[in-house]
C-alpha cells in the first residue's frame, strides 16, 4: 500500500535474516521466498449507474506445508499483487510462530469503498469470490476480513460460496458474523491480542501499564480495541489516529466516548474536541511509552526512526516498520514487538471460529478469551526466550520460530513427485 517501500522486498530480505541464523539451504529458501499461487483477476461490476466498471483483484498463497492457507481480504486503492505476496507470507509465519494449523495466504481488491454503495459492494465481493473459486474451500484457503472489509463482507463470501457448492460452508472464511457460524470474540481477537503482547512487553521491561501512557495510529478494528482494551488494563491513551488525522491530549483520551460518538463519522475523531490536532506523522513521534501502529504498513521508516520516543512499539498493522527503521530503533533500545506475534491474535481466533464450524459445537466468549490469551502469552515467551538465546531483536526471533516450522514441515513432506 506504500507507494515508495518495496513491502515484498522487506518480507524477503526479513526471511533472508531468519535463513541465515537457521543455516537453510537455498533450495528451501527459494522455495519459502516465492508464494506458491498468485492469481490476478480483471472482473466487470454493474454500477449503480448502469455503467460497467473493472475491477483488478488478487489471491495469493504463500505455502501449504503446515495445513490449509489463511489470510484476509484487503479492499483498498492502493493494493497491488506484490503487497499481497508479501503479506501472505507473513501470513505463514504468523501461523507458524503462535503454532496453528494454517499456511499463509491474502486477498485484495484495488477498490475505494468509499465510492460504493452497499450494493454495489455485495455485486463486488460476490463476482470477486466467483473469480477466486477455485483457490478456496474449508480445506484449502480460508479468507478473513482485514483493511476495508468486515462481517457483512464475509457473509456475502460463505453465501456465494455456499451457493456453488449447493451446500452451506461456514468454514470457508472467518470473521462471519454470530449468526451465520462466526465466534464469539473474533472482532476484538486482535486488539485483546496485542494488549496481551503489550502486557508481556512491558512485564519484560519493568514498566507499569497503570501508568504508561500509549499512542494508537489507526482507530479501525485492530486500533480502536486495541486502544479499549489498554484503557480498561489502566492505561493513559493519550493519542489516536485514523486516515484524516489525529488527536493527542496528554492527560488521557476517553477511548469509550471517542468510539462511541466520533469513530465513523465522516470528519472522522479528528472531530473529538477536547483535543490537540496532529498529523498522522506528529502522532508517531508524540511523548509516549508505547506506540501501536495499527493502521497500514511502512509509516516507521528511517525518515522518523530516530524521533520515536516510545521505548515499547507493538506492532498491530502488518508491516509498519522497515528494517532500515527496525535497525535505528534497535540501535537506541527501542523493544518493538513484530506484527507476526503481536496481532496474531485475529487469525487465533479465526482457526477458533473455523474449528467450532467443522464440529457445528459453539464456544462462549469467556472460553474464547481464555484460550486467546494462554496461546498469545505462550507465543511472547517463546519468542523472547528465542530473542535472549540468539541475542537477537524480537522480529528475527520470531521469524526464526515461525521460519523454522515451516522448513521443517516443508522438508518432511519433500518435494513431489
Ligand atoms: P480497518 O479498516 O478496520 O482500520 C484501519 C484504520 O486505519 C482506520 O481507522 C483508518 O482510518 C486508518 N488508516 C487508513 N489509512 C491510514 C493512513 N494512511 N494513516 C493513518 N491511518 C490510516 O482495518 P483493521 O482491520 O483494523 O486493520 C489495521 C491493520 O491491522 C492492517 O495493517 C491489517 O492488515 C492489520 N491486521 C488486521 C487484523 C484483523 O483481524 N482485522 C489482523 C491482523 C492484522
Amino acid at each position: 500500500m506504500s507507494t515508495h517501500v518495496d513491502i515484498l522486498e522487506m518480507a524477503r530480505q526479513q526471511l533472508a535474516v531468519a535463513a541465515e541464523y537457521l543455516e537453510l539451504d537455498s533450495g528451501l529458501h527459494s522455495v519459502l521466498a516465492n508464494p506458491q499461487k498468485r492469481l490476478i483477476v480483471n472482473f466487470p461490476v454493474v454500477m449503480d449507474s448502469g455503467a460497467v466498471q473493472v475491477f483488478e483483484g488478487y489471491r495469493v498463497q504463500h505455502n501449504a506445508s503446515r495445513g490449509p492457507t489463511k489470510g484476509g481480504i484487503r479492499y483498498h486503492p492502493d493494493v497491488d499483487v506484490n503487497e499481497t505476496s508479501a503479506l501472505a507470507m507473513w501470513m505463514t509465519w504468523k501461523c507458524a510462530v503462535v503454532n496453528i494449523p494454517y499456511g499463509g495466504a491474502k486477498g485484495a481488491v484495488k477498490v475505494d469503498t468509499k465510492q460504493l454503495s452497499k450494493r454495489e459492494l455485495e455485486k463486488l465481493t460476490r463476482r470477486f469470490v466467483t473469480e477466486i473459486n477455485s483457490m478456496l474451500g474449508e480445506r484449502r484457503d480460508i479468507p478473513a476480513p482485514d483493511i476495508g472489509t468486515n462481517a457483512q463482507v464475509m457473509a456475502w463470501i460463505m453465501d456465494t460460496f455456499s451457493m456453488q457448492a449447493g451446500h452451506t460452508v461456514p468454514g470457508v472464511v472467518t470473521g462471519k458474523p454470530i449468526e451465520l457460524g462466526g465466534s464469539e470474540g473474533r472482532v476484538e481477537a486482535t486488539g485483546r491480542g496485542v494488549v496481551v503482547a503489550l502486557e508481556e512487553a512491558a512485564r519484560t521491561r519493568g514498566l507499569d501499564l497503570g501508568n504508561a501512557r500509549v499512542v494508537v495510529q489507526g482507530f479501525g478494528n485492530v486500533g480502536a480495541t486495541a486502544a479499549k482494551i489498554a484503557e480498561e488494563a489502566g492505561a493513559k491513551v493519550v493519542g489516536v489516529s485514523d486516515a484524516l488525522g489525529g488527536i493527542y491530549n496528554p492527560n488521557g483520551l476517553p477511548i469509550r466516548e471517542i468510539f462511541q460518538r466520533y469513530a465513523g463519522r465522516e470528519g472522522g475523531i479528528g472531530e473529538y474536541p477536547d483535543a490537540q490536532k496532529v498529523s498522522n506523522q506528529e502522532l508517531l513521534e508524540l511523548d509516549c511509552d508505547v506506540l501501536i501502529p495499527a493502521a497500514i504498513s511502512a509509516q516507521i521508516t528511517a525518515d522518523n526512526a530516530d524521533r520515536i520516543k516510545a521505548g515499547i512499539i507493538v506492532e498491530g498493522a502488518n508491516g509498519p516498520t522497515t528494517m532500515e527503521a527496525d535497525q535505528i530503533l534497535s540501535d537506541k533500545g527501542t523493544l518493538i514487538v513484530p506484527d507476526i506475534l503481536a496481532n496474531a491474535g485475529g487469525v487465533i481466533v479465526s482457526y477458533f471460529e473455523w474449528v467450532q464450524d467443522l464440529q457445528n459445537f459453539f464456544w462462549e466468549e469467556s472460553e474464547v478469551n481464555i484460550k486467546l490469551t494462554k496461546i498469545m502469552r505462550a507465543s511472547y515467551q517463546a519468542v523472547d526466550s528465542a530473542m535472549r538465546a540468539h541475542k537477537t531483536d524480537m522480529r528475527t526471533a520470531a521469524l526464526v520460530i515461525g521460519v523454522k516450522r515451516v522448513a521443517d514441515a516443508t522438508t518432511r513432506r519433500g518435494i513431489f513427485p
